[in-house]
């Protein structure tokens, strides 16, 4: 089960995907102008039967043929993990079966294996969605630390896509909306910043600002929104996958991950591949549809964390909002040996 905007469940079987459902309060949040956390929360309260019900559908199976639980218990909205954390342990109590805790990030890198198999040992990982933008060096998901290489010092790339759009006047998730105007623009137009180009961070308020200033600019005529979007994508995917494809170069890890929701951006998708295959290095990105936070990226885990002998969660296990992406939390308990 994934918590957020959306209400996902799916069911995984040995690495492969048996079905999955998606229910989504984004239309309820779009007159806010964001995210309202408390409406979130409740739209799961509705969601969650008929969702569970739905993935079984899907894979063909019942409630009894369910050997395990995963559950994401953060980061994430507070309502929105307690209401998942809730379903999930009287799931895990009424069928008796064991109930683990995901950390939503590993959710993310994990949806790729979903389509693409095992990771390969090591690999670069790049986690770009709405509330993160970082590298990983990964090894083995369900057992060993991971190494956090990079961070964004500010804002993450989706938050920026998010933001920006808001201004251009486009409809909310930000993102999408992005991608689809900026097929009609021309990714030139603008010379938009390309933050931190000698550094291994990533920065992406001041691009965020000079959009904002690049809009201002035009008070009083037509914004050229097709132009704006296009030549936003065009650098927050060039600052993206210059970084990723130097990481790999620097680490000489020969496969590279993009995952999250950003992952879904056509121009990201695409650079990436240019890149890649440029630089000699094997990409990696899931289906558009696994990018974005899901139900069957979290059962992933829990499969991955049965397989690998997880010790399961105890039943009072809480959740942990602001999960800090580090080792310890995207690897919980594993068994000895
Ligand atoms: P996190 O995973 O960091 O906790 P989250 O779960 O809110 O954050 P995701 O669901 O992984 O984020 O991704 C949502 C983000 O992806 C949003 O910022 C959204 O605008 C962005 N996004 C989705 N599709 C696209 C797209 N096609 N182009 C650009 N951005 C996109
Ligand atoms: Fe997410």
């Amino acid at each position: 089960m994934a918590e957020g905007v959306g209400t996902g469940v799916g069911l995984v079987r040995h690495g492969r995907l048996l079905g999955h459902a998606l229910a989504s309060s984004m239309d309820e949040h779009a007159r806010y102008g964001g995210v309202v956390p408390e409406i979130a929360a409740r739209a799961h309260v509705h969601a969650v039967r008929p969702v569970i019900q739905r993935a079984l559908d899907k894979a063909g199976l019942r409630l009894t043929d369910v050997g395990a639980v995963a559950v994401t218990t953060g980061p994430g909205l507070s309502g929105a993990l307690q209401v998942g954390l809730a379903a999930a342990k009287g799931l895990a109590y009424a069928l008796g079966v064991p109930l683990h805790g995901v950390h939503h990030l590993a959710g993310h890198v994990a949806a790729d294996t979903l389509e693409h198999g095992p990771l390969p040992d090591p690999c670069m990982v790049l986690i770009v969605s709405g509330g993160h933008t970082s590298l990983l060096l990964v090894r083995d998901l369900a057992r060993d630390p991971v190494l956090h290489l990079i961070d964004t010092l500010d804002d993450a790339a989706g938050e920026c896509f998010d933001k920006v759009a808001r201004v251009f006047g486009l409809p909310c998730p930000g993102g999408p909306a992005i991608d689809r105007t900026a097929r009609e623009g021309d990714p030139h137009a603008v010379p938009f910043p390309r933050p931190l180009p000698g550094s291994y961070d990533f920065s992406f308020s001041g691009l965020k600002t000079a959009a904002a200033r690049w809009a201002e600019g035009h008070a009083g005529r037509e914004l050229p929104v097709a132009d704006g979007a296009a030549s936003l994508q065009e650098a927050v995917a060039d600052v993206l996958t210059r970084k990723a494809v130097d990481a790999c170069r620097k680490h000489r890890v020969g496969t590279l991950v993009v995952v999250g929701g950003v992952a879904a951006n056509s121009r990201v998708r695409s650079l990436a591949e240019e890149r890649c295959r440029a630089a000699g290095i094997h990409l990696r990105v899931p289906p558009m549809k696994l990018c974005t936070d899901n139900g069957a990226m979290i059962a992933n885990v829990g499969d991955l964390l049965v397989r690998a002998g997880a010790e399961p969660a105890p039943l009072d296990v809480s959740i942990d909002p602001s999960a800090p992406l580090e080792y310890a939390t995207l690897h919980p308990r594993v068994a000895a040996g």
